[in-house]
């Protein structure tokens, strides 16, 4: 078997290899990837303010309903002119006027509260569209940056792809399954020579039952890192 070919191909993917890296670990795919994340998270936090906000809103009409019909009572009390009431009815008159003049005052303490809830929720709501917009132009920036770097990338790709197809048609098949299958687990290089008695992939030292197999076959697959060693006989 001739390995220079299949390690010709190798040496030219290995500059796919290199450029795919280049892309997936870009430090701007990870900050846009963030970002978007970021702005979910910005976004489901201002739904749920604005949810609450329109609750606690229900809540203090609900209160000024029932304080405005406490005054109206008081006010209606308060204008009905009756002369003829005994001192026990006056008595009476009085207890409930301030009855609902404590309910009243109660009343206002709570609307007061829940004014302020309402502008704490506010603030909370603010705050999260501040953090989704700024989230929102970082995601941009990055995303347009990884963008430029992928279509600065993929034609090279490409271009070498083509190169590797050409290649490929001088390779044993069976080798260039071999390849292929470990090639897509990223460990690359993929064949490896062997150095003295060692696996060049991972510097394991290899059984010497192995390495007389390998020296036998001209390939044996490491048992640690799983890359291909080859034996050239010179
Ligand atoms: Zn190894």
């Amino acid at each position: 078997m001739n390995i220079e070919k299949l390690l010709e191909y190798q040496k030219k993917d290995e500059e796919i290899f290199k450029l795919e890296k280049k892309l997936e670990s870009s430090e701007d795919k990870r900050i846009y990837q963030n970002m978007e994340e970021h702005a979910k998270e910005a976004q489901n936090k201002s739904v749920a303010l604005e949810k609450q906000a329109s609750m606690i809103a229900q809540d203090y009409e609900k209160l000024k309903k029932t304080f405005e019909d406490n005054q109206k009572y008081l006010d209606s009390l308060e204008k009905k002119v009756q002369d003829n009431l005994s001192e026990e009815e006056l008595k009476e008159r009085l207890e409930l006027s301030n009855s609902i003049l404590s309910n009243l005052n109660i009343l206002e303490k709570k609307m007061m509260n829940i004014a302020s809830n309402i502008n704490a929720v506010l603030t909370q709501f603010n705050d999260a569209k501040a953090r989704y917009q700024a989230a929102k132009a970082k995601y941009k920036e990055h995303k347009e940056k990884f963008e430029a770097l992928r279509a600065e990338i993929e034609p090279k790709v490409a271009e070498i792809k083509k190169e590797l197809e050409t290649l490929e048609k001088g390779i044993d098949k069976r080798f260039m399954d071999k390849y292929k299958q470990k090639r897509a687990d990223k460990n690359f290089p993929i064949f490896v020579p062997l150095r003295d008695k060692f696996c060049s992939g991972c510097a394991m030292e290899l059984p010497s039952a192995d390495l007389g197999k390998l020296k036998q076959n001209g390939f044996l697959e490491c048992e640690n890192c799983r890359r291909i060693i080859y034996y050239e006989d010179k």
